[in-house]
């Protein structure tokens, strides 16, 4: 039977990517007519880049963006100061190196991000069934119906990836836990400018006071302006160009900038909020379904494409029948990492900029599962790697990496001078190396999403953690 995804947003879109290449079979649901228009969320986190290389959508992505550009502060037209990134969100730095392959994150338009998954998806052979609204959802112990203004679809499984109105998590009954912040809201959109120089995060202000900004993002590969700009909640704003043009001239002091061209606009409030549960019965969520917060530090859209990934190889051992279990460790494992997203988008959010203080990295590779179900390691002396961790990338003999021998949708096995085991799994015979502070008779367990599922120097354990 087949897997019902409703919403093909970025999350949507990538767990119907990696289905499509496990060949499970699904039906990927859109209300919209096609791909959203608006540059929303544009930054790629460095962990969100590795899975982008093993969804085989690397290189469309980096044609596709850019590193991210310094921010440039003005008083009226006078340039105060250009800062990169990190120093503007006060976290750290990576330097690049043989276990960290793209060491930066990148600017990309959302829209771009899903056309690229879009386009990868119809490459598996798969589709987007646009115009179709998920409107009531009905499940019993042996199936889930999604029901459409096109008519009823069974499955034995369904996935709510409609965004944080998900008529998906109402239908199940659950809360969306969280306030919304009174005091203020966002204008976004996208614009084209006559009278800006040089590809920047423009940070426009009368007075040179950053909390009083009008922000003009560069988006590459593209003549568009992503604008932000933070108003009072009392603010409320006409949607159009001539508004835009009124509150740039305000916040900037500058009657020399054309603004032209606006393609899409929204006004949002902030919202802080997360589900109590990811599943209920044959019905999963995932994405901004599941967690909504501050787009400060980026995390949204990568957090949307990490659940998707960490869902898809668990969703198709349960449809497959191999290990219906597995699909329980889902949420386990991701609860914990929104609520530490919301934390720490809400901390980015409170600093505003500013910098001063020193806030956690963004970059999302410290994600570990270590605490949870999955995460198997009986050494009893174990080093800095764990089980949990995500696999470091590293250098073969061969010339190749690591993360090509990760490339699909199987498990690895790595043994550390150690025999290879009959587990029929691809094994790479290898040697304690840099990011695998491990002991030689060591076998470490990738598991299909990057993520060490075991270290142990028992190859029985390894049987039974795989039920081979
Ligand atoms: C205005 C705005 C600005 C943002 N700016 C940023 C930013 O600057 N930085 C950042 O990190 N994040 C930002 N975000 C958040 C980021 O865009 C989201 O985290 C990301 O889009 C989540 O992806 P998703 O696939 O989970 O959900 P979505 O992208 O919301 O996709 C949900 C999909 O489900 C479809 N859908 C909804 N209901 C149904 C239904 N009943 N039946 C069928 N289909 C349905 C929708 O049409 C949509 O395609 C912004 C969000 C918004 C709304």
């Amino acid at each position: 039977m087949t897997v019902v995804i409703v919403g093909a947003g970025p999350t949507g879109l990538t767990l119907a990517c990696d289905l499509a290449r496990r060949q499970v079979p699904f039906r990927l649901l859109d209300k919209a007519p096609g791909v959203f228009p608006g540059s929303r969320a544009k930054g790629l986190q460095q962990r969100t880049l590795e899975v982008c290389a093993d969804l085989g959508v690397l290189d469309a992505v980096r044609a596709g963006g850019a590193p991210f550009p310094e921010f440039r502060l003005y008083r009226g037209r006078e340039v105060l100061w250009e800062r990169s990134l990190s120093e503007m969100l006060g976290t750290p730095e990576l330097s690049a190196s043989v276990t960290v392959p793209f060491p930066d994150p990148w600017l990309i338009p959302q829209w771009r991000t899903e056309e690229i998954l879009h386009r990868r998806l119809v490459e598996l052979g798969g589709q987007v069934e646009w115009n179709t609204e998920v409107l009531a959802v009905d499940q019993d112990a042996d199936s889930v119906i999604a029901h459409t203004a096109n008519g009823p679809i069974e499955a034995a499984y369904l996935v709510g990836t409609d965004g944080g109105h998900s008529t998906v998590r109402k239908a199940i009954g659950v809360d969306f836990i969280g306030d919304a912040a009174e005091s203020e809201r966002t204008l976004i959109g996208d614009v084209r400018v006559r009278g800006l120089n040089g590809r920047y995060c423009h940070i426009l202000t009368g007075g040179g006071d950053v909390g009083q900004r009008f922000s003009l993002w560069n988006l590459p590969g593209s003549d568009y302006y992503q604008f932000v700009v933070s108003l009072p909640a009392e603010q409320t704003p006409e949607l159009t160009l001539d508004a835009v043009r009124r509150l740039c001239a305000q916040r900037s002091g500058r009657t020399d900038l054309e603004l032209f061209d606006l393609r899409w606009i929204s006004l949002y409030r902030l919202n802080v909020r997360m589900v109590d549960r990811y599943r209920v019965g044959r019905v999963l969520l995932a994405g901004d379904a599941a967690h909504v917060h501050s787009s400060a530090g980026g995390q949204g859209l990568n957090t949307g494409i990490q659940d998707a990934y960490n869902l898809g190889w668990k969703l198709a051992a349960a449809v497959d029948g191999t290990d219906p279990g597995l699909l329980e460790t889902y949420a386990a494992e991701r609860m914990p990492v929104a609520a530490n997203v919301l934390g720490l988008s809400s901390l980015l959010h409170q600093q505003d900029f500013r910098g001063g203080s020193t806030a956690p990295a963004i970059h999302q590779l410290d994600i570990s599962y270590r605490d949870g179900p999955l995460a198997l390691d009986d050494r009893a002396d174990p080093g800095t790697l764990r089980a949990g961790d995500r696999a470091p990338d590293g250098l073969l003999p061969s010339g190749t990496t690591l993360f090509d021998a990760f490339q699909g949708p199987h498990h690895t096995l790595l043994a550390f001078d150690a025999p290879t085991p009959n587990l029929g799994l691809p094994t790479l015979t290898l040697s304690p190396c840099e990011g695998y502070d491990v002991s030689p008779g060591t076998y470490v367990l990738v598991r299909p999403d990057g993520y060490i599922g075991a270290i142990t120097e028992n190859a029985a354990v390894l049987a039974q953690y795989l039920r081979v």
